[in-house]
């Protein structure tokens, strides 16, 4: 009775000693991640203090910390780094002031051409927005406002000018473009290598031959942020919502080409909820206020989203239900503040990518 006793003694002492060592261990791997995260640009160092991690390594295996006592440790903890498109942008913008000094010495003068035809509220937003930041980077940006009526033929003739102007690099037809004119027809006129917002079919068709020039902003910048979060894509399932040519399918090729295992959801798909349980990265571009659930997102993914909506109450949100969805992933982007920032900011990009060439 006594040696049992006291075997089950020893047995419980090798078992408290193996427990402390692998608290040790957990906690060493804890550490070295904050000092990754921390030490990755783009991180919003407020959250990064709260964060666990990016990808934590048994976010492979849910089940398997659910039954882990120092596992169940973390997962109170766990909450996602928040990625900063923010501050991303403002480092980005910072590296082209650079480029554009550089530029500058060498006579060239880096110019975006801005076109605005008529009055949408929200496209006067973002053209103000974009053309600040142009002049924080040192690019040159040039206003052509026209009216609502303003026909495709009118319109053609100014993209022709500004195509043949060697002062402008980039040229930027602020979409949507009203209801009479036909966008199509706007966007291939637009010279490719001018072509920053990266829409014109040889742009896009480069793209997917893997011999990009210019890569849609949207996109791109969500590629920075996967990056900024740490996260290696090779053999990740990557789940894409939405299959718009400026952010759906030309995130599919980026991913793709970082060797993803890609899949594009859309509204005919069926079963969602099931693609986003199993995904390991998700981009929301759908437009739909919070339609992703949080509750569906797979612990410790990265989860990027594109949708900007407005409730009725004024609030802007995303596409995914960001406090549920931030309590699972290991990353995610918020709405303001992620992917919009990140947008111009690789626009700018593109244009001193143009100025360059
Ligand atoms: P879009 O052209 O309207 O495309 C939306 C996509 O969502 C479509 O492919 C649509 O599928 C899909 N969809 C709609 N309902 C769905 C459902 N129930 N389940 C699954 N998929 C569904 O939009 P977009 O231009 O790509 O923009 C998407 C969102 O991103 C918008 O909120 C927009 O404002 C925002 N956005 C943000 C930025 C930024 O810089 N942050 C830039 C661009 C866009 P179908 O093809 O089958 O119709």
């Amino acid at each position: 009775m006594v040696q049992r006793s006291l075997r089950e003694q020893r047995q419980v002492g090798r078992e408290r000693g193996r427990i402390d060592e692998q608290r040790l261990e957990l906690e060493r791997d804890h550490d070295q991640q904050r000092l990754e995260l921390d030490q990755q640009p783009g991180l919003d160092p407020e959250h990064a203090e709260h964060s666990d991690h990016a990808e934590h390594p048994d976010a492979e295996h849910p089940d398997a910390l659910g039954q882990d006592l120092i596992g169940q440790d973390l997962i109170g903890r766990m909450s996602a780094t928040i990625l900063d498109g923010k501050a991303l942008a403002n480092q980005l913008v910072g590296q082209l002031r650079e480029r554009v000094g550089e530029l500058q010495t060498k006579g060239v003068e880096p110019c975006l051409a801005v076109v605005l035809v008529g009055d949408d509220p929200a496209s006067q937003v973002y053209v103000r927005g974009k053309e600040k930041r142009a002049a924080e980077a040192g690019i040159a940006t040039r206003d052509h406002r026209l009216p609502a009526e303003t026909s495709t033929r009118d319109l053609l003739e100014l993209v022709d000018r500004l195509n043949r102007d060697p002062a402008v690099h980039g040229i930027l037809v602020q979409l949507p473009l009203p209801a009479g004119i036909d966008e199509q027809r706007i966007l291939q006129a637009v010279d490719p290598r001018k072509d920053v917002d990266g829409f014109h079919p040889d742009n896009l068709g480069l793209l997917m031959l893997g011999r990009p020039r210019f890569v849609a902003c949207t996109p791109q910048g969500c590629m920075r942020l996967i990056a900024a979060a740490g996260v290696d894509l090779t053999g990740k399932d990557a789940l894409i919502v939405g299959r718009s040519n400026i952010v759906g399918k030309p995130m599919g090729q980026l991913l793709l080409q970082a060797n993803a295992t890609v899949t594009t959801a859309h509204s005919k798909t069926r079963d969602l909820e099931a693609l986003v349980r199993r995904a390991e990265v998700v981009i929301a571009a759908i437009g739909r206020p919070e339609f992703i659930r949080g509750e569906w997102i797979r612990a410790g993914a990265c989860v990027i989203d594109v949708g900007i909506n407005r409730l009725a109450s004024g609030k802007l949100v995303g596409d995914v239900e960001f406090e549920p969805a931030k309590a699972r992933a290991g990353s995610i982007t918020p709405v303001p503040g992620g992917v919009g920032p990140m947008t111009i900011a690789c626009l700018l990009a593109n244009v001193v990518d143009a100025a360059s060439r």
